[in-house]
């Protein structure tokens, strides 16, 4: 039984260190008030930051979807599992966020997986902020490419790292809203590095799309621009592109967080796609999603174009979380987004906070090693425009009480 044992000892010792992952199990729907192992909380850690993921539209739509579509697409998109609901999407998401196609992918995590390794082989090099996302990691690993990791948003040693790069792709990949960070990276800036190395970019856009930007259109529309950008956007005219627009810009959303539903997709030149849809892995040799999701997230895209008053409570609450944890002796990170992390630093003293809020009813994750860097354990606070300002008000009185006790 040696197998097990050894599987065991590696549990243990986790559990030692305060790094034992464990599940709840939630009943109804996703939601600020959730019901969790039976017990009702005010919950402050999904990605749901519109409130779309149990709006009435939507499982209207998905009803809808499921009766014209069925359950299951059946089939990988290659062979007959790609929807007339599908290509629509695929469309309509295209032209919200400005590039000429789009193609969509079951997950994010494989989303990532698939453009990393389809653009980038042996001999080329991934250039990566160490920050990024755990599936971007992953996607470089899998792309047997070399991998270069820059410090957290530090565009001077990406420079120079691309300087001392002389041959093969490049290929620089960056969460746009960081998501255990919750700031911005700086995407003028690493364009405008990829312009002068030849490479591209990839930018997820996980936690940015439907929040950030114009109409919500995502971090692609949200940057002031350097001057020679800006002129170039203007004289392409037509359908409305993202104020950061260039054809080496790969952009990644996810479609089960701010959007509601699942899901995700790439959007690009028509030529990557293409060249996605015959060398992407993880879009190939997999069943394509559900045709009637697609039919939700039709719905779920006109009310992220609708969204602007949701989105203007989301920064108000915002703001008045970030007032209102002033002089804690846990700091909040520096952010601006729906991500507002409370630094702890131990692992166990973030379980403990967690713990201790969890007894007054409010449901805030601690996030711990590896998914941040040691020492730097925290509660991932997130807003919802579906939370009130009561709400946020009570999680603000709860950790200020907290911060005498503990
Ligand atoms: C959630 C997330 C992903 C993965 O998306 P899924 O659709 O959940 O697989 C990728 N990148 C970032 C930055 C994320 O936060």
């Amino acid at each position: 039984m040696a197998l097990f044992g050894e599987l065991q000892d590696e549990l243990d010792e986790r559990a030692a260190k305060g790094l034992l992952r464990s599940r709840r199990t939630v009943s109804g729907p996703q939601s600020t008030r959730l019901v969790v192992d039976g017990k009702p909380y005010l919950s402050f850690c999904s990605n749901d930051y519109l409130g779309f993921a149990n709006h009435p539209q939507l499982i209207k739509a998905l009803q809808q979807g499921a009766d014209e579509f069925g359950v299951g697409a059946g089939a990988a998109h290659l062979v007959n599992g790609h929807f007339s609901s599908h290509e629509q999407l695929e469309r309509e998401l295209a032209e919200f966020v400005g590039k000429p196609a789009a193609l969509l992918y079951s997950t994010g995590y494989m989303a990532n997986l698939g453009v990393v390794q389809a653009l980038t082989g042996r001999g080329d090099t991934v250039f990566a902020d160490k920050l990024n996302h755990a599936s971007l990691n992953d996607a470089m690993l899998l792309s047997r490419a070399e991998v270069k990791r820059y410090r957290h948003n530090d565009m001077a040693q990406l420079a120079s790292l691309l300087e001392k790069t002389t041959s093969g792709r490049k290929l620089i990949c960056t969460d746009a809203v960081f998501s255990m960070d919750g700031d911005y990276a700086p995407l003028p800036e690493l364009l405008a590095l990829c312009e002068a190395h030849d490479a591209w970019l990839l930018v997820d856009d996980a936690h940015g799309f439907g929040v950030t930007g114009e109409l919500g259109r995502g971090s692609l529309f949200r940057n002031p621009l350097p001057a020679p950008l800006l002129q170039r956007g203007e004289q392409e005219g037509g359908e409305r592109k993202g104020d950061l627009d260039s054809p080496r810009i790969i952009y990644m959303a996810t479609l089960g967080k701010a959007a509601g539903v699942f899901g995700a997709f790439v959007a690009a030149e028509s030529v990557v796609i293409n060249y996605l849809i015959n060398q992407s892995r993880s879009y190939i040799y997999t069943t394509a999603t559900p045709p009637a999701l697609s039919v939700a997230l039709l719905a779920s895209l006109k009310l992220i174009r609708e969204g602007d008053a949701r989105r203007a409570r989301l920064q108000s609450l915002i703001v008045q979380l970030k007032q209102g944890l002033v002089g804690l002796p846990w700091a909040l990170m520096e952010s601006d987004t729906a991500i507002q992390p409370l630094l702890v630093g131990e692992n166990q003293a973030a379980l403990d906070l967690s713990l201790a809020l969890r007894e007054r009813g409010l449901w805030v994750a601690a996030i711990r090693p590896p998914t941040v860097p040691e020492g730097t354990a925290r509660l991932r606070i997130t807003l919802s425009a579906a939370h009130t300002s009561a709400e946020v008000a009570q999680l603000v009185e709860a950790l200020h009480e907290l911060a005498q006790e503990l």
